[in-house]
Formats: structure tokens, C-alpha cells, sequence
């Protein structure tokens, strides 16, 4: 057999073991958070210029949270409620992942001083999330995209493969996992 045929053998068992531990739930936890969302207080009127609480409370006297003067306790002035969103997904984690043939991508240096790679290999239809994500949780580290995420594929199975930093240090005895 030529040689560059068996790697490619080699290559697609891998890839196949990869894809079945992700389908099969064998991996971990990632928690992607998206950007917030801001809703207008519903306790006082927003000031659009000075993006901040206007001061001026939208409830009647009696309410619990009506208040005359200073700041609305509702949403401590900011005139705004934030909502965090965030979603759960599996993938397979790899810290630190070497340059082998699958982990081919090359970093982006993102100038940190000490950052930690992390690589997660996931569902394909991940990807738009992942693109959109804010940042992302893994094993306890917030961790920031490091490269586009991309979609590899052998025959009909695609993976999507993305990869992240972390200037996070593990804490000490956290055998943490999410
Ligand atoms: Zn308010």
C-alpha cells in the first residue's frame, strides 16, 4: 500500500473514533455564553441620551418598588436589565492540543503572556453559536475564541472543530467539571 494512502487510513479511523465519542455523549460540557440582552426597566423611564435611568420612577406610590427620588431599585440606576444567555453543549476537550494532522489549524498568538489553548471538537450544528459566543466555559476557565471555527468532514460526518484561549489558571484541587 503507499504510504500516503495508509495515513489517510489512519486519519479516517481517527476521525470516525473522534465522531462517535461525540455522538455517543463520551465527551464534556461546554457552556457558551452569547451577548446579553438589555430590556428598559420596567420601574423608570430610560434616558436615550445618557443611556442611564432617567431618575424618574414609571410605578405609582405603593408599589414596593416605587421610589421619589435617587435610584430605582430595580435596575440600581442603569435604566436598563440585562439578561445573560447562555447553552449548554458536549464536545470533546483537548487542552494544550498538539499540531497533529487532525489539529492542523494554526493559532492566531493572541499576545497573552502564559494563555492556555484549548481545543473542543463538537456537533457541526454548534457553529453558529459558537461564532456568535461571547466567550465560553470549559472546565470551570472562561476561555475566548482564538480562529474561526471549521467544519471538518470524511464521507458523510462532519465535526466541527474550534479553538479557544484561556488566561485562566486552573484553581487548585478543583476537580471541578460541568
Ligand atoms: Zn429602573
Amino acid at each position: 500500500m503507499p504510504r500516503n494512502r495508509r495515513i489517510k487510513n489512519k486519519t479516517k479511523k481517527r476521525f470516525k473514533k473522534t465522531w462517535t465519542r461525540v455522538a455517543d455523549g463520551l465527551s464534556r460540557r461546554i457552556v457558551v455564553y452569547q451577548s446579553d440582552i438589555e430590556h428598559e426597566c420596567p420601574n423608570c423611564y430610560y434616558d436615550k441620551v445618557n443611556k442611564t435611568s432617567s431618575g424618574v420612577c414609571k410605578v405609582e406610590p405603593g408599589d414596593p418598588n416605587y421610589f421619589a427620588v435617587g435610584r430605582c431599585p430595580v435596575c440600581q440606576g442603569r435604566g436598563v436589565l440585562v439578561t445573560t444567555r447562555r447553552r449548554c453543549i458536549n464536545g470533546i476537550v483537548i487542552w494544550n492540543p498538539s499540531g497533529d494532522s487532525m489539529n492542523s489549524l494554526t493559532f492566531t498568538e493572541a499576545g497573552f503572556e502564559g494563555a492556555t489553548k484549548v481545543e473542543i471538537k463538537t456537533d457541526p450544528c454548534n457553529l453558529e453559536l459558537i461564532k456568535n459566543s461571547k466567550y465560553v466555559v470549559i472546565d470551570g476557565l472562561k476561555c475566548r475564541l482564538s480562529n474561526p471555527p471549521i467544519i471538518r468532514g470524511i464521507g458523510s460526518k462532519d465535526i466541527l472543530i474550534a479553538q479557544f484561549f484561556t488566561t485562566d489558571k486552573p484553581k487548585k484541587n478543583s476537580g471541578e467539571r460541568l
